[in-house]
């Protein structure tokens, strides 16, 4: 099938005050056309700076993306104008995040807020746009439409806001969606709604998804693909069966048995042991940036770094424990 994404090389740093550091370094993905791709990793792992970048969202006086390229539907992103992007951005490339506020202007009305993104994009009629904004709302399961859409964003529950965001989001049928641990803040059964709302609608329109998290029955539930994130690297990649059934990467191991179960305490669940090393110690590495906590590792993890092999059906991964040479 055809990319609507295609990520490649990709090195996203900030400035830092004695020399620039990697939040995201050399990293290579894509997403299909109507797939969901999952992207997990432990908070500090890149995943947010990934889709900051593909969104041109990282501030310049911060950061920025210095090296690799990300094509969106075949398109150069980061070489387009700023007026070129934002004809994408909004229409056939939007994003949600974890906290749908940041992202709602609160002196504007939610109907209104949607009526302006339909607008800039669509060549509609107000009462069009308005009537469409009501049936979106209704889309994504906020109860009396109509007199939801006079409210304000605080007028609303944390829950109904994210529903508003996503109503935003897809409002002109995108190409994909990019969305942020878009249930983290909010309660388990909210979470689980959200969730199969999401479901519903990347069903109905065929829309790539990439749903970054680090909840694994979330991933279970909703991806065709996994990517796994490190310390700014990718480390793992394969459909979402063989991500779970036969995990290769030490670091993606560590991941699964630390998933809670319905029969284990709290207190007795796994952690990997350590922290993903920061901005400074990841700077003075040389080899695998998981060596520190890794019980496999061997001399030739602190020299080298691994580069992403083949393990066949779909599967990739960055360790020495499968090289062959
Ligand atoms: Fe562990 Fe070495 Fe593999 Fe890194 S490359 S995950 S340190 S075995
Ligand atoms: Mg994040």
């Amino acid at each position: 099938s055809k990319e609507i994404l295609r990520v490649n090389n990709l090195v996203t740093e900030f400035w830092g005050e004695d020399h620039p550091t990697k939040a995201v370094d050399e990293v290579s993905f894509h997403v299909n056309e109507g797939e969901v791709l999952g992207i997990v990793g432990e908070s500090g792992c890149g995943k947010s700076v990934t889709s900051m970048s593909v969104m041109r969202l990282i501030p310049e006086q911060a950061g920025g993306v210095t090296g690799g390229e990300i094509l969106f539907d075949g398109k150069d992103i980061l070489s387009m104008g700023k007026k070129e992007f934002s004809k994408i951005v909004g229409k056939d490339l939007t994003m949600i995040f974890q906290e749908p506020l940041s992202s709602l202007n609160p002196l504007l009305t939610c109907g209104y807020q949607i009526v302006e993104s339909i607008r800039y994009h669509e060549k509609i009629g107000k009462k069009e746009a308005w009537a469409k904004a009501e049936q979106l709302l209704e889309m994504v399961g906020i109860p009396l439409p109509e007199k939801r859409v006079k409210e304000y964003p605080h007028q609303l529950s944390g829950g109904m806001r994210q529903r508003v965001m996503i109503a935003m989001a897809i409002a002109c049928n995108p190409k994909l969606l990019i969305a942020d641990e878009p249930t983290t803040a909010l309660d388990v059964t909210i979470q689980a709604q959200i969730l199969d709302i999401l479901k519903k609608l990347q069903r109905e329109r065929n829309m790539a998804v990439m749903f970054i998290t680090h909840d694994m029955g979330v991933i279970a539930d909703i991806s065709d693909r996994v990517i796994v994130m490190y310390a700014g690297n990718v480390v793992e990649e394969a459909p979402v069966r063989q991500f779970f059934r036969n995990p290769l990467h030490p670091y993606t191991k560590g991941l699964l048995k630390a998933i809670p179960r319905p029969d284990t305490k709290k207190e007795r669940l796994y952690m990997i042991e350590g922290t993903v090393p920061g901005p400074e110690e990841q700077y003075k590495m040389k080899g695998c940036k998981f060596c520190d906590r890794c019980e496999y590792a061997l001399p030739r993890c602190r020299e080298e770094r691994p580069g992403m092999k083949d393990m066949g059906d779909g599967q990739k991964t960055a360790c020495w424990l499968y090289a062959k040479d």
